[in-house]
């Protein structure tokens, strides 16, 4: 069954195009619309065993870019799919779910309503994820679609480990709690870290440190997630490419009163301006390295916040597994940056978690640590599309 999966941003559309069976999978197509609603749009299309296309033209808006990608899919020279009926079904990321969707769905007018009744929690994701489904209804009418919320996995966090410490109202009336995003990440490397330990799900406790331009830890037990660093929304936990983490909550309003800036510039700081891009010279973990190997002292402290905080959120996750078997990196920097993996862990030395330099290698899948090591440590590439993909196939396939 061909499915198309999207995952929607203000002004992005990234896709894949998926040949899913029951036990197999076959990447026919991916790419990126990029600058949507700007003068000037792109679209990148790279179509399996064939040349990339791209095309810059305005695109004022996601059903235009939809229909863009759709033409490239079926285009006679770059295309994938002969027409678009062989297109079955549509899978959606999602960004907020709330405590509404503990697992991925069809996608009903129902569904539509619960996701924009999450656009005040999620005002930078769900409302773009909701154009992507309205958007497929006007351009592929008929096809099914499924929404595979980033928050669902985090779902069997207990309420202690979800709460935050605020009057009780607040969770009653508007469900303010921790969430956890990157679900569909954290959920591929759940299932995957126990193969290469060589153990069953349910004897596996673990520690994901999934560490891209976003970054989020989680804490698994038996397939389970106790506890993840994001929150209510993307911008608590670890210092991230632009966000800023964890804060003292107090820090914005001084800030606010000193800077003349209302609560939505200050949350677009925090969102868009700190971590990496407000320490250093630029939110990409490549350049404020290279900035640190020339002497800039800003950026080598950039990166030594990064690596503390990071390593704080790994005492206190084995707290939460009771004492993990296993550390795994993965996103952009955790699958290639070895040697930001290997600071993390030269901190966890005293715990007698030791790396394997010679294991730890750009392309290495698997266990990057030494034999004697008290927990292991692997290096695992995620898979954000195929948990959607999987899902997708199996929720259209009942009906
Ligand atoms: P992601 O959001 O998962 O795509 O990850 C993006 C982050 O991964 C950026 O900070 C990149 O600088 C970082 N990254 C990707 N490749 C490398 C690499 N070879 N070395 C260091 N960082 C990398």
């Amino acid at each position: 069954m061909v499915i198309l999966v999207l995952n929607c941003g203000s002004s992005s559309i990234k896709y894949q195009v998926i040949d899913m069976e029951a036990q197999s999978s076959k990447l026919l197509a991916k790419g990126l619309v990029e600058r949507i609603g700007l003068p000037e749009g792109d679209l990148t299309h790279k179509p399996v065993g064939k040349e990339k296309f791209e095309l810059h033209q305005p695109i004022p808006d996601h059903t235009t870019g939809i229909s863009l990608v759709l033409q490239a899919l079926t285009d006679p020279v770059h295309g994938v799919i002969r027409s678009l009926d062989e297109v079955k079904a549509v899978g959606h990321r999602v960004a907020h779910g709330g405590e509404f969707f503990p697992e991925s769905c069809l996608v009903t007018k129902q569904v539509q309503e619960k996701i924009r009744s999450l656009f005040q929690i999620a005002p930078l994701h769900n409302p773009a994820n909701l154009e992507g489904i309205l958007s497929i209804e006007k351009v592929l009418p008929g096809v099914k679609q499924v929404a595979v919320f980033d928050t669902s996995f985090h779902q069997t966090l207990p309420a202690t480990n979800f709460m935050y410490a605020l009057p009780y109202e607040y969770y009653q009336k508007y469900g303010i709690r921790k969430y956890g995003f990157h679900g569909t990440s954290h959920r591929f490397i759940a299932g995957e870290t126990p193969k290469y330990l060589g153990k069953k799900p349910e004897d596996c406790k673990f520690i994901i440190c999934h560490l891209g331009n976003g970054s989020s830890l989680s804490a698994i037990v038996g397939g389970k997630v106790v506890d993840t660093s994001m929150g209510l929304t993307p911008l608590e936990g670890v210092l991230m490419g632009t966000r800023s983490g964890d804060v003292d909550p107090a820090v914005l309003e001084y800030i606010m009163d000193n800077t003349g800036m209302d609560i939505h510039q200050m949350l677009n700081c925090l969102n868009k301006k700190s971590g990496f891009a407000g320490l250093s010279c630029s939110s990409d973990m490549r350049d404020v390295k290279a900035a640190a190997e020339k002497g800039d002292e800003q950026a080598q402290a950039a990166l030594d916040v990064w690596t503390y905080r990071i390593q704080k959120y790994i005492g206190a996750y084995n707290v939460a597994v009771g004492g993990a078997d296993a550390i795994v990196f993965t996103a952009g920097i955790g699958e290639n940056d070895c040697e930001a993996c290997e600071h993390v862990i030269n901190g966890l030395s005293f715990m007698g978690v030791k790396i394997d330099p010679a294991k730890n290698k750009r392309g290495t899948v698997g266990i990057i640590s030494t034999d004697d090591s008290t927990i292991k440590v692997l290096r695992i590439p995620t898979n954000e599309e195929l948990p959607i993909a999987r899902d997708t196939l199996e929720i259209v396939s009942k009906l």
